[in-house]
C-alpha cells in the first residue's frame, strides 16, 4: 500500500531574499498565531470531511514543514500542528518528519524542542558559504551562522540533515562554486539539494539583472557547475538520485519521493498543493490573509481542483519519473497505461538519444547527465 505524505506550509521569513518567488512574507507574531490556528482548523476540517472518504489514504509516513521558514514557528506552534496531523492521519512510528530551517533561526533550546516533538530531519537552507553572495541574495545570515546552526542541530540529535545550495549565483565563478562544494561535502550532511539558480520574473534579482547590476552565469558556466556538482558528490560517496538531489545510502528524501512517484500527498496552509494519488489535484489560496479568512469562514481554502485524465496521468508518470536518475521502466509504464513509449514517441526518443540527453537500457528510459541539465526540453516532449 502506498502511504501518503503531509506538507505543512509556513509563510513567514525574517526578510525577503532577492531571488524568491515563494508564497511567503515577513514574520509577524500576531499573524503567525492566527495562521497556526487556521492551519490546525484546516487539518481538522479535512479529518472531519475528506479524510472520512474511503478514497483518501489515511496512512502517512512523511510529514514536511516547508516554507517560508518553518523554524520561525515556536516549538509550541509546531506541536499544535503536529498534534492535528496525528489526530487526522495514522502516522507511522518510523515517519520521516522534516522541517526546513534557515541558519540563525534556531536556538539550541528550540532545536532540542523540535527534536523532542519527533522532527527527525532538518532541511537546511545554506545556499552558499560565501558571505558576499549571501548579502547579494538578501539572506540575513552569514556562513558562520550556518556552520553554528549545523552544530546546534547535530548537538540536538538531528542525525538526518540536508543542505540546500545554489549554483550559478550572479557573478559566481566555477572556482567559487567548487569551494562551496568542498566545504559542503566536508561537513558530511546526509543529503544535498543542489540547484542551479533560476531567475523568476518579478523578483528583485530579475530586476537587478535586467538593469545590469549583476550578470547571470552563462549556459556554459552553469553546465560546468552542474557537471562539477555531480562529479564531486559522486566521488564523496553520494548517490545522484534525482536531477538536483544527492544522498548518502538510504537517505533519499522520502517525502519528496512522493512527488516524483505520484504517491498521494496532502498539503495544508496557503499555496499548498495536494494529490490523491489517482486522479485529483487541488491547491489552496496563495495569499496568507485570504487563506486565514477562508479557513476561518469554511474550514477550507481550496481554490482550484483539477481532475486528471488518463492521458494526464500517463504524461505525468513519464516526466515525473524521469526526474529520478533511475528513470522509468517502460515495460511497467506500458502495463499500467497501455502506452508503448518507444512507438508513440519514437521520433523524440531518437532525437534525444542522438543529442546524448537520454539513454534506454533494458527497458529503462533515463536522463543522462547532459539530459538532466536540459531536462525541461526533454519533459516538454512528453507533456
Ligand atoms: S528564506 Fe527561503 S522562502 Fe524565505 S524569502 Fe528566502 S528563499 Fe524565500
Amino acid at each position: 500500500m502506498t502511504r501518503a505524505g503531509v506538507y505543512l506550509h509556513t509563510p513567514f521569513c525574517r526578510s525577503r531574499c532577492s531571488y524568491c518567488d515563494f508564497a511567503t512574507g515577513h514574520y509577524d507574531a500576531a499573524l503567525a498565531a492566527r495562521y497556526v490556528s487556521a492551519l490546525t482548523r484546516e487539518i481538522e476540517t479535512f479529518a472531519a470531511t475528506r479524510a472520512r472518504d474511503d478514497s483518501t489514504t489515511r496512512d502517512v509516513d512523511t510529514i514536511y514543514f516547508g516554507g517560508g521558514t518553518p523554524s520561525l514557528l515556536t516549538p509550541e506552534q509546531a506541536s499544535l500542528i503536529l498534534e492535528a496531523v496525528r489526530a487526522c492521519f495514522d502516522v507511522s512510528r518510523d515517519a520521516e518528519v522534516t522541517m526546513e530551517m534557515n541558519p540563525g533561526t534556531v536556538t539550541p533550546e528550540a532545536a532540542a524542542a523540535f527534536r523532542a516533538l519527533g522532527i527527525n530531519r532538518a532541511s537546511f537552507g545554506l545556499q552558499t558559504f560565501d558571505d558576499e553572495h549571501l548579502r547579494r541574495l538578501g539572506r540575513t545570515h552569514t556562513a558562520d551562522d550556518a556552520r553554528r546552526t549545523l552544530e546546534t542541530l547535530r548537538a540536538a540529535g538531528f542525525a538526518n540533515v540536508s543542505f540546500d545550495l545554489i549554483a550559478g549565483l550572479p557573478e559566481q565563478t566555477v572556482e567559487q562554486w567548487s569551494r562551496n562544494m568542498d566545504e559542503a561535502l566536508a561537513l558530511r550532511p546526509e543529503h544535498l539539494s543542489l540547484y542551479l539558480l533560476e531567475v523568476h520574473q518579478g523578483t528583485p534579482l530579475a530586476d537587478q539583472i535586467t538593469r545590469g547590476v549583476w550578470r547571470e552565469p552563462d549556459a556554459d558556466t552553469a553546465a560546468a557547475m552542474y557537471g562539477l556538482m555531480c562529479e564531486r558528490a559522486s566521488e564523496a560517496g553520494y548517490e545522484h538520485y534525482e536531477i538536483s538531489n544527492f544522498c548518502l545510502a538510504g537517505r533519499e528524501s522520502r517525502h519528496n519521493l512522493k512527488y516524483w512517484t505520484a504517491a498521494p500527498y496532502y498539503g495544508f496552509g496557503n499555496s499548498a498543493h495536494s494529490y490523491d494519488g489517482r486522479a485529483a489535484r487541488w491547491s489552496n489560496e496563495r495569499d496568507t490573509q485570504r487563506y486565514c479568512e477562508a479557513v476561518e469562514r469554511t474550514g477550507s481554502a481550496v481554490v482550484e481542483t483539477t481532475s486528471l485524465t488518463a492521458r494526464d496521468r500517463q504524461a505525468e508518470s513519464l516526466f515525473l519519473g524521469l526526474r529520478l536518475m533511475r528513470g522509468v521502466n517502460l515495460r511497467e509504464h506500458r502495463a499500467e497505461f497501455g502506452d508503448d513509449v518507444r512507438a508513440t514517441h519514437a521520433d523524440d526518443l531518437a532525437r534525444f538519444q542522438d543529442a546524448g540527453l537520454i539513454e534506454i537500457d533494458d527497458e529503462r528510459l533515463r536522463l543522462t547527465r547532459s539530459g538532466a541539465l536540459l531536462s525541461n526540453e526533454v519533459f516538454a516532449a512528453f507533456v
